[in-house]
Parts: structure tokens; C-alpha cells; sequence
């Protein structure tokens, strides 16, 4: 089967103004710059503990290149906008946790008014999901308490089920409202009981369809043999295994913990190592049709490519929407996601959102992973150049035929 033209600026770039393609330039280029990133990263924390009115920099550069807005409402307008291109949203509240019980709490009502806003949504925007990061709804230092098994204070178990009680609110609530929830994936040390809950969750609310996805990092080293345990399970104890599929976004974090700990690191020891146990992964979720629904994250094109080609053989013939899904980050490899819209594949972006000084922490991280990407930013500068161009090219011509 041939490969997809990912590369049509024309269809990539439809819905941006040539002064907001010159925008996002200046912004790619910026962010191609590893010491202006760095620097600039230490100096938007700085001023911000400080107390500098730095948002309005923030809301008018990276938030608006990666934030659907600061609250649902601004954010309804980008999935409509998404939706009327074929492309479907996965929503997320991406404010990072401070560990206090009324932010869980809040962070849990923010959640289900996402998945409550779907009947506000016009027909044809494409099925929704939600995102959700458990560290939002319970305190890191009492998932790393549960996962090494160290015994609970009372309190803290008090906190834990308070903690179950939330997910389930949101579980339920996606069931009701026939929405999806992501459940992202998180640093080694709280991953495995992360996932615990998700496979708790997902035999929960998953008799009928994937309600729940869990998020399977396949940088992880033995990540193919946890994904047939889960496929496993999902068929002996009757329910659809929702896979989120990612390479994983936490590498050098990971590996310094482990050359502190002098542990062996759970990543795996090359790209090449992580990329076959992704592709294989996708392979076996893709194969899996009748117990497993794929979402598949990434901007990797091969990847890309292979998943529509895979889809296309185990797929045939099958009614099922909304089971296997790719999907990009807002404001990142446009290119990728709206060709497939446009050659009709389902594909979905993630789209954050909240007040612009809550995010600071989530759009330093995305500068500094689009510096990090190798030939992220340049492939990303290089595809507005040729638009841009393309542009000029056209209006030049367009004067010469009305001159003439
Ligand atoms: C929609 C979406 C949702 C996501 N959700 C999550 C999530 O919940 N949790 C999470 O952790 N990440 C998440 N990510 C980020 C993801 O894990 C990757 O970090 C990011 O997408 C880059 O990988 P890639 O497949 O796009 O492309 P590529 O550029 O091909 O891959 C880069 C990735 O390869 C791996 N890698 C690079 N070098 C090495 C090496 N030397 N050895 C081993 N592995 C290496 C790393 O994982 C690196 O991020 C998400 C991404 C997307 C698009």
C-alpha cells in the first residue's frame, strides 16, 4: 500500500493566516535555539515566583501555539475548529499538581466538565476523549508510597480510596456521556500502580467499549510482555483493553534516577530497541480488533504510516469507530494530523488548557521537548518555510497577472 503524502503544506497549513504561519516561524526558530530555551525556561520560573506579570508574554507566544485556551469555553471553539476538520479532541485540564486535597478535587470536577461538555458539541465533531494525569487527583508521594509497598498511615489510605473515589466519578461519568478517558502515563516509580487502577478502571467500565485507556510507555524495557498480560486478561476476564501506546516522555529523568540509585535502568539501551517494541506493540493492539481499541501518540511519520497501512489489513471490512486512533499534540506536527484528516483517517489532537500561569511548568516542558526532538523543530521550520514561500510565490504572481 502506498505511503500517505504527509507532506501537503497546502492542506497542513489551510486554516492559518500568512501572519500567523510568520508567527509560528518565529516561534519554531526560537525554540531551535538549546540555550535560549534553557535560559529563557530558568527566567519564566523566576518571574513567575517573583511575581512578574510575564503571562501576557506566555499567552501571546507558546500558549497560543500549544493551549486550546485558558478555560472550556475558549477551548470549545479550537475542537469545533478541530471537528470541522475532521480531526477529534482529547481535552485535558493540564494544571500540575500542588499535592492539596481541594485541588484534587477541583482538578476531578474540571475533568468531568470536560466529558460533560460533549453534548455541547455540534454534530460531526468526532467522538471525544479526556485526558487525565492521576498525579492531578492524588499526591506522587503517596502513589510511590502504595507502588513500593511501604505500609500505609491511616490518613493515607483514608487519602488513597478518596483518591479511587475521584476516578470513578470520572469513569462513570465518561460512561454516561460517551466519552473516553486517557490515562496518561508517569514516571517508572509510580507507573506500576498507575496502571493498576487503569486495569482496575478498565474491567470496570469497560464491558461494552473502551471507557478507559491506560497508557503503555514502550521505552520501558519488557513492556511487549506486560502488553499480552494485558491483552490476556482483558479476554479472560471480558472486557476491552483501552491502550493508549506512546514511546515515553520522561528518558533522562529516568535514567539519572537510575545511575543515582545505582539500579539497572528501565529504559530500554537504544531508539532503535524502543521503536521495535512500538511497533510491535501496535502491531499486536491493531491485530486484537475484537478486545483492544489503539490510541496511538506520536509524531514519528514512519510510525504514522505503518499504523494506517496495519489498520488497513486488520480493519477490513469492520464498523469501528473511534477503536484505533492517532494522535499528535496541539500546535506540534500539524502536517501529520490534518493529511490524515484529510485522506479521511480518524486522528485526534491533544488539547490542553488552563489559566496561562497554571501551565508554565507544561509549556517549558514543550519548548524544551521541541529543542530536545531531534529534527522536531527544523522539520517543523522547514514545512512553513515551503508554505510561506509558496505564499509569496503565488501572491507575486497573482500581481503580475493583474498588472498585465
Ligand atoms: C498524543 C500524545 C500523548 C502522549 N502521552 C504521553 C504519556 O501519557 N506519557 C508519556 O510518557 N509520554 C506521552 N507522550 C509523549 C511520547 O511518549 C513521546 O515522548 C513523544 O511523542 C516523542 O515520541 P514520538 O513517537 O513522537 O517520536 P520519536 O521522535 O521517533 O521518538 C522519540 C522518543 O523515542 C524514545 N527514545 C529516544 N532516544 C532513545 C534512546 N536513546 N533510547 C531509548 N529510547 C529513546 C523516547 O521515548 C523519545 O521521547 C504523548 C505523545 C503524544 C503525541
Amino acid at each position: 500500500m502506498a505511503n500517505i503524502d504527509l507532506q501537503n503544506t497546502d492542506v497542513a497549513f489551510k486554516n492559518l493566516s500568512t501572519a500567523k504561519l510568520r508567527k509560528a516561524w518565529c516561534l519554531f526558530k526560537a525554540m531551535s535555539y538549546p540555550k535560549l530555551v534553557l535560559v529563557g525556561g530558568v527566567l519564566l520560573e523566576k518571574s513567575l515566583e517573583w511575581g512578574l506579570p510575564v503571562s501576557w508574554i506566555l499567552k501571546r507566544s507558546l500558549f497560543q501555539q500549544f493551549c486550546g485556551g485558558e478555560d472550556l469555553s475558549e477551548c470549545l471553539k479550537a475542537v469545533n475548529d478541530l471537528g470541522r476538520r475532521g480531526v477529534a479532541s482529547a481535552l485535558h485540564y493540564a494544571v500540575e499538581a500542588s499535592g492539596s486535597d481541594p485541588e484534587f478535587e477541583n482538578n476531578t470536577l474540571k475533568t468531568i466538565a470536560i466529558i460533560e461538555s460533549r453534548h455541547l458539541m455540534p454534530g460531526g465533531v468526532p467522538h471525544p476523549f479526556c485526558v487525565i494525569k492521576l498525579t492531578g487527583i492524588v499526591a506522587t508521594s503517596l502513589l510511590e508510597k502504595v507502588q513500593s509497598h511501604k505500609p500505609l498511615e491511616l490518613h493515607e489510605e483514608q487519602d488513597y480510596l478518596r483518591f479511587k473515589r475521584r476516578l470513578r466519578r470520572i469513569c462513570e461519568s465518561a460512561r454516561d456521556f460517551d466519552c473516553s478517558v486517557l490515562i496518561d502515563a508517569e514516571e517508572s516509580w509510580i507507573q506500576d500502580e498507575i496502571e493498576k487502577v487503569s486495569i482496575d478502571m478498565m474491567r470496570q467500565f469497560n464491558k461494552q467499549r473502551a471507557v478507559v485507556y491506560t497508557t503503555i510507555q514502550m521505552y520501558r524495557k519488557r513492556r511487549l510482555a506486560f502488553l499480552e498480560n494485558c491483552l490476556e486478561l482483558a479476554k479472560a476476564q471480558n472486557f476491552y483493553l483501552g491502550v493508549k501506546l506512546v514511546r515515553g516522555a520522561y528518558l533522562e529523568k529516568e535514567r539519572e534516577r537510575a545511575q543515582q540509585l545505582k539500579m539497572e535502568s528501565p529504559i530500554c539501551s537504544s531508539k532503535e530497541e524502543t521503536d521495535q517494541q512500538f511497533n510491535t506493540g501496535m502491531q499486536r493492539c491493531l491485530q486484537e480488533v475484537d478486545s483492544c481499541a489503539l490510541f496511538l501518540g506520536s509524531h514519528n511519520e514512519n510510525s504514522v504510516q505503518r499504523f494506517c497501512q496495519l489498520k488497513k489489513k486488520y480493519y477490513t471490512n469492520r464498523n469501528k469507530e473511534g477503536q484505533a486512533v492517532v494522535a499528535q499534540l496541539l500546535g506540534m506536527s500539524d502536517h501529520i494530523t490534518f493529511n490524515l484528516a484529510f485522506e479521511g483517517h480518524e486522528v485526534c489532537k491533544y488539547v490542553p488548557f488552563a489559566p496561562v500561569p497554571k501551565l508554565v511548568p507544561f509549556l517549558i516542558r514543550r519548548a524544551r521537548e521541541n529543542t530536545a526532538v531531534v529534527g522536531e523543530s527544523s522539520r517543523e521550520l522547514r514545512l512553513i518555510e515551503q508554505e510561506l514561500q509558496k505564499r509569496k510565490t503565488n501572491n507575486q504572481l497573482a500581481g503580475s497577472y493583474s498588472r498585465a
